[in-house]
């Protein structure tokens, strides 16, 4: 079967089943809406039409961006790559914080759009030279479908392929996607259940299935989590996040990235450096080898091998140096440091 016939059976993969009354249940995320006749799932981008789900936004483009790999942020994933960053419309959670509001919050006038193709965004990555494309931005799992369809068809032509989520497809969306995902970066979130449930209309169970499901298969993967006063930031909670981390594995990357005000949470400041840096002593004790702290003026977010502590990356402000023969292992002592290199 060629690369399209299999893409467009992926793109028919029906994530919906028929319920009774012409209704449907969207299966894309663990959500898993029952949609009347006429109505939309949580997230506004999926449709009944005539007791079929239609995804009338589907292929419209928020962003279309080269951006490097550290910004999604994956920091053991061929440093220093450039990625084509696609971004879509919508999103299944409600993050009062949310930074891409416009875009997660809002759906496109389609007048004023046009629809773009899967293979379309194949093509350009490889004409402007990208080795790797991305979903990013926006929550992808709301068209799963199109972002399947989009990865098989890079695997095809040789691309890598990211995934930017926040883990709400759960593990049997995380295993339809593993078969063409290169690298995946998970947003969690927090490690309340209950509050995650009531301030952002998430499923933690569904989040670290899906951590666990792209872990296991093989798909690299690193974490991230937004610190925001008032909401993840109780030292409790940020260690038990940093023991499950450690538990799924201590070569689990970690990001800890600062909060700044936006949306409709303006009740707290900037996350301090000091309650992120007391996170990474959590991490360090729970015997994670890799946590770096985001969006820290001046902070240095090298990585080091865990056992001898010799500088394998450099990043500063922007700039990425891979020190020299590193392809994987120590130079130093030969120990094989987690990730994906070149
Ligand atoms: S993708 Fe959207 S419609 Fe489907 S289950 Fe999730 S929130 Fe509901």
């Amino acid at each position: 079967m060629s690369a399209e016939s299999h893409a467009d059976l992926l793109m028919a993969t029906p994530f919906w089943i028929p319920e009774a009354d012409l209704g449907v249940r969207c299966l894309a995320c663990s959500r898993e809406c029952r949609i009347s006749e006429g109505q939309t799932g949580f997230c506004r981008t999926r449709v009944n039409k005539e007791g079929r789900l239609q995804r009338p936004y589907e292929g419209f483009l928020s962003a279309l961006a080269d951006d490097p790999i550290e910004k999604k942020p994956l920091y053991h994933f061929f440093p220093g790559s450039r990625v084509l960053s696609i971004g879509g419309w919508g999103c299944n959670f409600t993050c009062p914080w949310c930074q891409n509001h416009p875009i997660s919050q809002n759906l496109p006038r389609q007048r004023e759009q046009r629809s773009t193709s899967p293979k379309e965004l194949v093509n350009q990555a490889l004409e402007e030279g990208f080795q790797c494309l991305a979903f990013t931005y926006n929550e992808p799992t709301v068209a799963i479908e199109f972002v399947l369809q989009t990865f098989c068809l890079a695997k095809s032509e040789g691309l890598r392929t990211v995934l930017v989520t926040n883990g709400s497809m759960g593990a049997r969306g995380a295993r339809a996607l593993a078969p063409y995902l290169d690298a995946v970066n998970v947003d969690l979130k927090g490690f309340n259940a209950e509050k995650l449930r009531q301030v952002v209309q998430g499923d933690l169970g569904a989040v670290l299935a899906s951590i666990e499901t792209f872990r296991s298969e093989e798909i690299w993967t690193e974490v991230t989590t937004l610190v925001v006063p008032g909401f993840n930031d109780d030292a409790q909670e940020l260690r038990q996040t940093a023991d499950w981390l450690a538990g799924i594995g201590r070569s689990t990357v970690w990001h800890l990235t600062a909060f700044h005000p936006d949306y409709h949470y303006q009740k707290f400041g900037p996350t301090p450096v000091s309650t992120l840096e007391q996170a990474r002593e959590h991490g360090r004790e729970a015997g994670l080898h890799f946590v770096y702290l985001g969006n820290v003026p001046g902070e240095s977010s090298n990585t080091a091998c865990p056992k001898c502590g010799f500088t394998l990356v450099e990043r500063d402000e922007g700039r990425v140096r891979i020190t020299e023969n590193f392809h994987g292992l120590c130079p130093a002592c030969q120990n094989r440091a987690a990730g994906r290199w070149a």
